[in-house]
C-alpha cells in the first residue's frame, strides 16, 4: 500500500518538543529531558508500551469477552494494512515507545501475521516485540513467529478441564493451545506467559490446576480479575472473583511471598508474587491483575491502536483519534506526531470503569 503524501515524511526526524504542547507546567523532570520527543501524558507518565490490535476476529467466543452471538465485525478494507500499522509504529517509536505488542482479536487469524512480525521487528528501536494469543493456531505458527523476531508470548488458557474451557471459550478446543504452548516451548521465546481470567462459578477450581501446570513447565501464570468490558449478562457478583479470593485459593495450595526480584519482564499491572507448592515444594510464579479492586493507573505506560487505527489512551477510553483517517487523508509526519501528542494529552488519570455499569464493547474490539 502506498501512503500518499507522507511516507518520505515518516520516516523523517520529529521536529517539535513535546512539553508545550502537552501543557505541561514547571520544571520537565529530567526523565523528559532524556528524550525531548518522549510522549508523556498530564500525569507525566512516560508512554513507552503500544498494544497494537491488529484484528477484532476471534475464532473463540470466551464469555467474559463477547457475547455469545459475537461481535460484528469491521468490513475488512476498513482495518488496518500492514504498512499502515508499520508506518504508525514507527511514529510511536520516534516518540519513546519501545515495547510493542500485538493483540486483538485473535491476532494468529490475521493473514500473515508472521509477515507482520517481522516488518515490526525490523522497526528500530522496538526493543521488545511481544504477543497475546488463545492459543488455537500457535502450534504451527510458534516456530515462524519466533524465527521473524517475536520475543515474548502470553497465552490464554482460563482452566485445563477441555469440557469447562469449551464452556468459557463457547466452543474452543483445550489440546491445540496445550499444543501450542509446547510449541512455544521449543521455539524458544525469551518469555512465556499464561493468563487466565478469574470467574467466580466458572473456573475458580481451575486455578490451583493452572498454578500446578504452570509450575511443572516452569512458566510464569497470571491471574486477572475479570473487567466489566463486553459482556452481556455474564459480568456480575455471580461471576466476579475479587483478586483477593483468587490470591486466596491459590495460598490454600502455595506459601507466597512478594516476588521483588524484578527478574519479569513486563512493567505492566500485574503484581507478581514467588510460591512452594505447601506438600511437594515445587516453586511458582504467579501474576495477579487487579484491574478491578485495585486500580494500578498511576503507573500506566501504555496506549492502544485498535484494529481500525483508533488511538486509545486508556482502555476505559472510547478513543475518537483516527490515525488510520490521517493516513488516509494524506496527513503528513509531523501532523500525526500532533495529533497523537494532543490526544495523550487527554489521557485520563484512572480508568473510568464502574462496577455498576458494564462496558458493553467486547475486549476483542478494544484490543485487550
Ligand atoms: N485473543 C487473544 C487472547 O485471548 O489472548 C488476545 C486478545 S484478548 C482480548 C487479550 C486478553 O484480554 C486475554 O488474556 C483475555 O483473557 C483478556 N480479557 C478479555 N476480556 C476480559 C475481561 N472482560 N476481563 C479481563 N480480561 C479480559
Ligand atoms: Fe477471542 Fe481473546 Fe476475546 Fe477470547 S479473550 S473471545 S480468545 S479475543
Amino acid at each position: 500500500m502506498s501512503l500518499p503524501g507522507h511516507r518520505g515524511n515518516i520516516a523523517g526526524r520529529c521536529a517539535e518538543r513535546p512539553t508545550r504542547s502537552l501543557g505541561i507546567s514547571g520544571a520537565p523532570r529530567a526523565s523528559i529531558l532524556k528524550n525531548p520527543f518522549q510522549l508523556v501524558d498530564l500525569q507525566h507518565r512516560r508512554v513507552e508500551y503500544l498494544r497494537l490490535s491488529v484484528t477484532d476476529r476471534c475464532n473463540f467466543r470466551c464469555t467474559y469477552c463477547m457475547p455469545a452471538a459475537g461481535v460484528d465485525v469491521v468490513p475488512r478494507a476498513e482495518l488496518l494494512d500492514f504498512a499502515e500499522m508499520v508506518a504508525l509504529t514507527r511514529i510511536f517509536v520516534q516518540l519513546g515507545v519501545r515495547r510493542v505488542r500485538l493483540t486483538g482479536g485473535e491476532p494468529l487469524v490475521r493473514r500473515d501475521i508472521v509477515d507482520l512480525v517481522a516488518q515490526l521487528a525490523a522497526i528500530p528501536g522496538v526493543d521488545d516485540l511481544a504477543m497475546t494469543t488463545n492459543g488455537h493456531l500457535l502450534a504451527d505458527l510458534a516456530q515462524p513467529l519466533r524465527d521473524a523476531g517475536l520475543q515474548r508470548l502470553n497465552v490464554s488458557i482460563d482452566t485445563l478441564d477441555p469440557q469447562q474451557f469449551s464452556h468459557v471459550s463457547r466452543g474452543g478446543a483445550l489440546q491445540p493451545v496445550l499444543d501450542g504452548i509446547a510449541a512455544a516451548q521449543r521455539a524458544g521465546f525469551a518469555s512465556i506467559k499464561l493468563n487466565a481470567v478469574t470467574l467466580k462459578g466458572l473456573n475458580d477450581d481451575a486455578l490451583v490446576p493452572l498454578c500446578d501446570f504452570a509450575a511443572a513447565q516452569g512458566l510464569v501464570l497470571r491471574l486477572i480479575e475479570y473487567m466489566p468490558i463486553g459482556v452481556d449478562a455474564a459480568w456480575g457478583p455471580e461471576t466476579w472473583l475479587p483478586i483477593a479470593d483468587a490470591r486466596a485459593r491459590v495460598q490454600a495450595a502455595y506459601a507466597l511471598e512478594p516476588d521483588e526480584s524484578g527478574e519479569i519482564v513486563g512493567g505492566g499491572p500485574a503484581r507478581y508474587w514467588r510460591g512452594r507448592h505447601r506438600q511437594t515444594g515445587q516453586a511458582l510464579r504467579v501474576g495477579f491483575i487487579a484491574a478491578v479492586s485495585e486500580k494500578f493507573c498511576e503507573a500506566c505506560n501504555r496506549v492502544r491502536l485498535s484494529p481500525t487505527g483508533v488511538l486509545r489512551e486508556c482502555l476505559s477510553a472510547r478513543g475518537s483519534l483516527s490515525l488510520r483517517d490521517k493516513l488516509r487523508s494524506g496527513a503528513t509526519h509531523d501532523e500525526l506526531t500532533a495529533a497523537i501528542r494532543d490526544a495523550l494529552a487527554g489521557k485520563v488519570d484512572g480508568h473510568q470503569y464502574d462496577a455498576a455499569v458494564p462496558t458493553l464493547e467486547s475486549m476483542s474490539a478494544i484490543g485487550g
